[in-house]
């Protein structure tokens, strides 16, 4: 190995001796990679096309050790450092120019404890791995709706999916976790031990250090769940949308319906002449019994005059992967998003104008629903504060070419802007794209001052700043 420049914490360029390098590289049991190295390309590539960036070196970590190894090495010659899970993050974080990549995502185990009901999660795992182990005991935690993104991001920025309502936050499962703090040492964080850093982990993303396991409650689900799917004419949004808000209010925990606005798939259960245009989906999903389900969902059948639907028992692990087909890695995304306590007629209204002049096929505007349980705990219980949100609603903009770019950008941020009057103010973290620093506070929302302190105790020299960055004082 020769000697090489890095990026350095700065901007700057750290020559790092081939010395260095090669105690590095023997340090470690995974491959410490160079840009013509096989596995390098795939390393550092993530989900949204639109992020092209090229690490001097990847430290593509086999374990605890390695990871600790590439921790100290970073610190030690104050190189720019990236983090990588899943690789999903729609910002890029996980990816840096010119510094060190840390890449965790060959690190996938999951182990579950059937009897305790608990699952130690490796950082590499997708939410598939996840809900594979799980579900082998019909159990489950709550997670998001498409099976290859990564636990690790998810969890850090709150983590939200169809058992929300039932369950939490994905931080509100969380039990423990086993940190590498910028010095290098591992720290168990949960309530007892280091309670400031499991505070601050469980909403404030990767500002803290490196999560190596994660520890999660689990609950009995399914493995069987009512699922499915209610599709109508974009021409009937703005009723079927009033009727929607009003059902979510008297709505149960175990139901969830999340609505999708966008042109319609080739779903088999949709006539061939709905392929292509604009409609309204609403996704159902029910935890609980089946039969106390289709109740909850019969009022969703009729908000107006269905173009098509299905609605069935099938594997909980089948139905946390439907989207993945709309929702594929190497498309470029840019999004925009907002949280809201209830969808007034004037939101409904600026949606529709949009979906109404969709600038590709692919985009999208959807409100997920949380609210239920995910409101019940106090905003300073931990980093992850918006226990006032009952709908995150994301305008997906989604296309295939670069010179779509400026056309499904622009079409993303005027939808933002108009709708920006009708919500909170606050923003899931794990949704900020890189061109959203001044709403970094928003995101974190009250405990941001609380947030600093734990970054100065923990990650002094801002180490760790691939992310929704909090910097110490
Ligand atoms: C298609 C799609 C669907 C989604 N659906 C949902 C959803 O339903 N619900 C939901 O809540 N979110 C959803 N998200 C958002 C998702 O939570 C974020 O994209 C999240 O950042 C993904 O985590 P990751 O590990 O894949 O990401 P990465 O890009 O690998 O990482 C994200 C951030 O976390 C840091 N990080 C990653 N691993 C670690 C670690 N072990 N220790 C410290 N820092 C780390 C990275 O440095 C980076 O800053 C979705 C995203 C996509 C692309």
């Amino acid at each position: 190995m020769n000697s090489m420049n890095v990026v350095g914490l700065a901007g700057d360029v750290v020559t790092v001796d081939a010395s260095a390098l090669e105690a590095l590289k023997a340090s470690m049991r995974g491959p410490l990679l160079l840009p013509d190295d096989d596995g390098y390309e795939t390393a550092r590539t993530v989900w949204n096309a639109m992020i092209d960036r090229k690490p001097a070196l990847v430290a593509r970590c086999s374990g605890v050790a390695d990871i600790r190894q590439a921790v100290v090495f970073a610190r030690e010659h104050r190189l720019l450092t990236a983090v990588k899970g899943g690789g999903h993050n729609i910002a890029g974080n996980a990816v840096c120019n010119g510094g060190l990549l840390i890449d965790l995502s060959a690190m996938r185990g999951v182990t579950v404890d059937p009897i305790a009901s608990v699952a130690h999660v490796g950082p590499g795992a997708t939410l598939g791995d996840f809900d594979h182990e799980c579900q082998a005991f019909g159990l489950a935690t709550p997670v998001g709706i498409n099976s290859t993104t990564g636990v690790a991001g998810l969890t850090l920025g709150g983590g939200f999916g169809w058992l929300s309502r039932k369950h939490g936050m994905t931080v509100d499962n969380l039990i423990a976790a086993d940190v590498i703090v910028a010095d290098g040492r591992l720290l168990r964080a949960s309530e007892k031990d280091h309670p400031d850093l499991f505070w601050a982990i469980r909403g404030g993303s990767g500002n803290f250090g490196v999560v190596s396991r994660f520890e999660f409650k689990l609950h009995p689900v399914g493995p069987q769940v009512l699922t499915g799917m209610v599709v109508y004419s974009l021409k009937e949004a703005a009723s079927v949308l009033k009727q929607f808000r009003e059902y979510v209010k008297k709505l149960g925990d175990d139901t969830n319906v999340w609505t999708v606005m966008r042109k319609a798939p080739p779903l088999p259960f949709l006539p061939p002449q709905v392929h292509g245009t604009e409609i309204v989906a609403f996704c159902v999903f029910h935890a609980g019994d089946p039969d106390e389900g289709r109740r909850a969902i019969e009022p969703v059948r009729h908000f107006g005059t269905a173009l098509g639907e299905f609605i069935g028992m099938q594997p909980y692990v089948a139905w946390q992967q439907t989207f993945d087909a709309l929702l594929t890695p190497g498309a470029r995304n840019y999004w925009k998003s907002h949280n809201f306590v209830d969808l007034s007629d004037g939101a409904i209204d600026v949606a529709v104008k949009y979906v109404q002049h969709l600038p590709s096929p692919h985009c999208e505007i959807f409100f997920g629903l949380i609210g239920g349980a995910t409101t019940r705990r106090k905003p300073d219980a931990m980093a992850y504060s918006h226990r006032d949100a009952i709908y995150v609603c994301n305008v997906h903009g989604r296309w295939e070419t670069a010179a779509e770019d400026q056309r499904c950008i622009e079409w993303a941020r005027g939808f933002f802007r108009d709708a920006a009057p009708h919500a909170t103010g606050g923003v899931y973290v794990n949704f900020l794209t890189d061109d959203e620093p001044e709403r970094i506070p928003a995101a974190y929302g009250p405990g941001y001052a609380r947030l600093v302190a734990a970054k100065n105790k923990y990650d002094p020299t801002n180490l760790f700043r691939m992310n929704q960055n909090v910097r110490p004082a």
